[in-house]
Order: C-alpha cells, then structure tokens, then sequence
C-alpha cells in the first residue's frame, strides 16, 4: 500500500468524495498529478486514531503543543530532556485527564543514543509515530563580539544538529512504516529578521526553515509532509524575562501589527492544523505566527 493510501485507509471513518462524488485512484494516462487518493468531502482538523511526538515538551510552546495535539484527538509521547522533572510529571498528568495514552520518554536531543532510546520507547508503546514536533531548542544571547566557541556549538548542538538527528531517526521510522507522516519545525521570526544578540539563534532558525524544504522534497515519495512554524515572540518561561522589559516589550509591539505578543496557544493551533488531514497538500513551507511583523 502507498503512504497515501494508508493515512487515507486509517481515516476511513471520514467522508470522502471524488471529482464526481465518489473515491478516485489510480493514474489515467496523459495524467502529471497522482490522482491516487481519497477526496475528503470537508476539510478534517482532528487527531483522532493519530499518535505524536512532541520534543523539549515539559513547558512553553512544547507543552502548548502536546495538550493542544491531545485535545484535537492524539495520542502522545513527550519527549523530555528531563524526564523526572514535577513540570514533566504533571504534564503527562494532564493529557491523562484528557483520556489519551501518554508516553513520558527521556529525551535529550543532543543525545543520539537518548534520540534512538525514546523513538524506540514511543514506537514500542504506541505502534507508530504519525506526527514529529521538534520543538525543544534554545535561545541563550551570544553577542556576536564575544561568543564562545562552546556557546556556538551548545546552540547548533540543540537547534540544529538536534533537530536533525531526531527528523532523521524520526523520519527513518516513518518511511519503514510506509504510512506517511507529518513533521513540524520549531523555526522563529528570528530565522527571518535580524535580532540583535541572537546571531547564533537566528542563524539556526534560518536553517530550520531551509531544512524544512530539503526534507519534505526528499521525504515527500514516502507521503511525509514537513513543515516548520515562525512565531514572533511568545509569552514562555524561555522568554518571561525579555517580555518583563518595558523598553523591550514596547520596542516588540511598536513592530507587531497586530499589538500584542504571542502565547504557545497561538503556536499550538497551527502546529494542529499542520498535523491534520487538512493540510494535507501543505509541505516545505514555514508558517509565520507573527503577527504581521514581517509582513511590513
Ligand atoms: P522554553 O525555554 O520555555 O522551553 C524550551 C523547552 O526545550 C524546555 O522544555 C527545555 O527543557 C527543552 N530543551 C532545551 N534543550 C533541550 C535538549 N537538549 N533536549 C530536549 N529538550 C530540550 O522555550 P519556548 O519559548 O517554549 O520555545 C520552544 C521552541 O520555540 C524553541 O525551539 C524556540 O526556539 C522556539 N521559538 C520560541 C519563541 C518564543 O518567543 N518563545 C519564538 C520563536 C521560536
């Protein structure tokens, strides 16, 4: 079976109609485009029956993400760079009481061994992985006329190289499965504007958004869609101190059209979307949740 057909045969609970109301398979001759797929008679934004790994999950956006994917109908691994932590204990807690299975893994992603450890558990314990959020990453300042050698790599170690090794044993266990797939990129606003002091951070973001489009052509004949989102500044434990800046937080919001920062939900709701059966012919864009920032 084709990785189409198989996300389309675990959805077959959901209506679907062809050109002309009825299924369509198959190529036809003179045809460029795979006509090998089941039309959904509406757009499908739920989760349910799908199962999701979201990384550096314990707080912030990454938690926003794991309850969101989990009230939209998933099951869930988290990943943890800490997995014994009372923030990641109550996080599982939480999606428990959302009446979903829950998979606490530990998961520090600049640890190969912990990256093949956890996908391994998660595989394990929910029978395939559907959707990859790398979320987890960091954003300590690093003046460009004083960066340190260990800053850089501790930086690219977590944002870039993590993010990489986790797509790829992610990813490796997605194309074995044959049933397609869904990988989301934590990418920023700052991969895309210069943020002064974050030349490192914004240097890994940028990638993120260029490694997002050479993985969802790559990965694309396995049926594996990849996608990244850009938020603007969102109100997390990663950013309080920044926001707690009135010079700062009035500086942000005089370049925010629409007045105000983010919060991990505005973050969230995409991260779902992009998962869903909806975005289904969405892959190797960066969604910017920003509030207009870079549109000026
Ligand atoms: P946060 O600092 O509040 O949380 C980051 C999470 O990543 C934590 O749970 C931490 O434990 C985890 N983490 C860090 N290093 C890890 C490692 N080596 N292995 C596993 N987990 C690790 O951050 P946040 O503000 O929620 O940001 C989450 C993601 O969103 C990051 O990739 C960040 O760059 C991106 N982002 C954030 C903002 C923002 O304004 N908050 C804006 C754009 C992009």
């Amino acid at each position: 079976m084709v990785a189409g057909r198989a996300w389309a045969a675990r959805n077959s609970h959901i209506p679907s109609v062809g050109l002309a109301g009825r299924a369509v398979s198959g190529y036809q001759a003179g045809m460029t485009e795979s006509m090998d797929r089941v039309i959904p008679a509406a757009p499908r934004f739920d989760l349910v029956g799908r199962t999701a790994l979201v990384t550096g999950a314990a707080r912030g956006i990454g938690r926003g993400c794991a309850i969101a994917l989990a009230q939209a109908g998933a099951d869930l691994a988290l990943g943890f760079r800490d997995a014994g932590t009372a923030d990641a204990r109550a996080l599982v807690a939480e999606i428990e009481t959302l009446g979903r299975r829950v998979v606490p893994l530990q998961m520090d992603i600049t640890r190969r061994e912990q990256i093949a450890g956890a996908t391994t558990a998660a595989l394990g314990a929910l029978g395939r992985i559907d959707v990859l959020v790398n979320n987890a990453g960091i954003g300590p300042p690093n003046k460009a006329e004083s960066v340190t050698e260990a800053d850089f790599d501790r930086t690219v170690g977590v944002n870039l190289k993590g993010t990489f090794f986790v797509s790829q044993e992610v990813g490796a266990a997605m194309i074995r499965g044959g049933g397609g797939g869904r990988i989301i990129n934590l990418s920023s606003q700052a991969g895309f504007v210069a943020l002064p002091t974050e030349s490192i951070y914004c240097m890994t973001k940028a990638a993120i958004a260029h490694l997002t489009k050479c993985l969802a052509v790559e990965w694309a004949p396995h049926g594996i869609n990849v996608n990244a989102v850009a938020p603007t500044f969102i109100r997390t434990p990663g950013t309080v101190k920044w926001l707690a800046d009135d010079t700062f937080r009035a500086d942000l919001l005089s370049r925010i059209p629409l007045g105000r920062v983010g919060d991990p939900i505005d973050v969230a709701a995409a991260v779902v979307f992009l998962a869903s059966p909806a975005s289904a012919m969405v892959t190797g864009t960066t969604l910017m949740i920003d509030g207009g920032w870079t549109a000026r």
